[in-house]
């Protein structure tokens, strides 16, 4: 493509979307992202928008514990953690227009419709929301100048929520039948009592689909085992495809999936289908780099992930923490060691609690974002407990600030020192405090989309494990944060050895806090959120320094 010109005219933008059968949860968002992968293995311009279909106009005002992680983009934007995972399997950064909710679909038209944009006219559910859904689309296909986009439609064929968005599709394909494909990416259930894995739930999903009007171009056949050759062709048969276009997709380590695909010609379909074109062979050397060096690590290391969101009913939920964890892993197999994770609940350890002794068989501590008064003081319990040990520690967010609070209450002898947070009215004591532009917001109840979020420039201090990390003295980095350490008690902090590593470039605002080498041989806390821009293919620095101290410390 180099050196030639690529107009608009002469070039057809390729649209795939991805659509979920039978069930949710079984890994759409993997494929989506590995099918994304494959594509740009094979030289092609690749994005990916994700669609949820709830009204929240974003993510930020979720509970975890209802939808996983708050995934933040550089723009500022709360998604779904899926976001995430194009952003790491794509290693692009995404921009807002990538995702979309019914919310602001219609946020956007009612906006239009006020300000008579639509010339006196009827404004519709169809067209009109589709015909957002699809601008929406081909902008973020346009600002990424991709040739291909794929667009994942959360949820499952059927649902009354995603209708209007396969409506989008239909509507798409009808007016651009050679530039918009549909994969469905559906569930083979192997019932215990049968031990047969059966087709039939998949049928129906493709006969739901066909009954919107969209008839899928791939099928992908999620299930605990690989799919056979005689279900393949019942598949093919029942489903309208051909046989090579149902792939079977066997539960499988996430990072070996582009390469599953691979292997099964899914690049070779996608390109032949969508008349794309593209590279002979998918050039995936670097990726395959990455995950040979996830299977042969020597030796472990044990990190404890300090969280409150882990429970939700009997289960345990690691999907609230899951760019940490995948930040963890990055590191760990950067440096050939392999993590062993545990999700602990700081619940567990507040005063009266479980013996805070239990830490003593970690290599390494981490408390990660977090929000409101629940779990906290377990969380400071906890910290004081790693840094009296010199066990390696790497706070995030709350992470950090409680760190600060720790700090200022057992080092700097401020017994009743507190987060505004917990504490709103006691200011003479709150080492962290709403930050100024924040106090109206919050008194307003204006919670949505508000905090200080997205990337902001951090400058480093020289002599620091934070410069020693990244080699560099500027960064920049993700936040989503309403607090900040109170600069009223900066000097109290520092006086008592804690060292303001990172600021704001200005110096107003502590980004990321340390403790000597001479005190604790890892102790860190950021105010922001590293593991949003840790990629398998590009650890996060910070990351690895806390995975080396944990090694060191073996
Ligand atoms: N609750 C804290 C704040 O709002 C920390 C946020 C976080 O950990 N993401 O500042």
């Amino acid at each position: 493509m180099a050196g030639k010109k690529s107009t608009k005219k002469n070039r057809s933008r390729k649209y795939l979307f991805v659509t979920g059968g039978v069930m949710s949860g079984i890994g759409k968002g993997v494929a989506a992202s590995s099918i994304g992968a494959i594509l740009e293995a094979r030289g092609l311009k690749v994005t990916a928008i994700k669609i949820d279909p709830y009204i929240n106009v974003d993510a930020g005002t979720m509970n975890p514990t209802e939808h996983g992680e708050v995934f933040v983009l550089d723009d500022g934007y709360e998604t779904d953690q899926d976001m995430g995972n194009y952003e790491r399997f794509l290693n692009v950064t995404l921009p807002s227009i990538n995702y979309m909710t019914t919310g602001v679909v219609y946020q956007e038209v009612i906006r239009r419709e006020r300000n008579l944009e639509y010339k006196g006219k009827n404004v519709q559910v169809v067209p009109d929301i589709p015909l957002e859904i699809i601008r929406r689309i081909e902008t973020a296909a346009e600002t990424a100048n991709a040739d291909v986009t794929i667009i994942e439609v959360g949820g499952t064929v059927g649902e009354y929520e995603n209708i209007l968005f396969i409506e989008a599709l239909r509507m798409m394909k009808t007016k651009m039948p050679e530039d918009v494909f549909t994969v469905m990416v559906s569930y083979l259930p192997v019932p215990g009592h049968l031990g047969e894995m059966k087709t039939k739930p998949t049928q129906h999903a493709s006969r739901t689909l066909n009954s919107v009007g969209v008839q899928a171009d791939i099928i992908i056949a999620r299930g605990e085992v690989a799919l056979d050759q005689k279900r393949k062709e019942k598949i093919a048969i029942f489903c309208n495809v051909q046989p090579k276009h149902v792939i079977s997709a066997p539960d499988a380590n996430i990072y070996d999936v582009p390469l599953n695909f691979v292997r099964d010609e899914l690049d070779d379909s996608l390109c032949e289908l969508m008349g794309l074109k593209c590279n002979p062979k998918a050039d995936l050397s670097e990726w395959k780099r990455f995950v040979t060096k996830s299977k042969n690590t020597k030796g472990e290391v044990k990190i404890a992930v300090v969280g409150k969101y882990f429970k939700s009913g009997d289960f345990l939920l690691s999907d609230v923490y899951i760019s940490v964890l995948e930040a963890i892993k990055f590191s760990a197999y950067k440096l050939g060691v392999k993590p062993v994770i545990e999700y602990v609940s700081s619940r567990d350890f507040e005063k009266g609690g479980a013996d805070l002794s239990f830490f003593k068989k970690f290599d390494g501590v981490l408390v990660p974002g977090g929000f409101g008064t629940t779990g906290i003081e377990g969380k400071i319990r906890v910290i004081e407990y790693v840094r009296k040990h010199k066990i390696p520690y790497f706070g995030i967010c709350y992470g950090m600030q409680l760190a600060a609070v720790e700090f200022a209450r057992n080092v700097a002898k401020m017994k009743d020192a507190s987060t505004a947070e917990i504490t709103p009215k006691a200011h003479e004591r709150n080492i962290i405090d709403v930050m100024l532009d924040q106090k109206e917001k919050l008194e307003q109840g204006d919670y949505g989309g508000t905090m200080r979020l997205g990337a902001y420039p951090a400058k480093l201090k020289k002599g620091t494990h934070a410069i020693k990390a990244y080699g560099s003295e500027k960064i920049s980095e993700r936040h989503r944060h309403r607090y900040e350490v109170n600069p009223e008690f900066i000097p109290l902090l520092e006086e008592a050895g804690m060292i303001f590593s990172g600021t704001s470039p200005d110096g107003r605002l502590m980004e990321i806090a340390e403790l000597p080498k001479k005190m604790h041989p890892f102790f860190v806390g950021v105010q922001f959120h590293p593991e949003f821009l840790a990629r398998p293919l590009d650890p996060h620095p910070l990351f690895t320094a806390f995975i080396k101290a944990a090694k060191d410390k073996k």
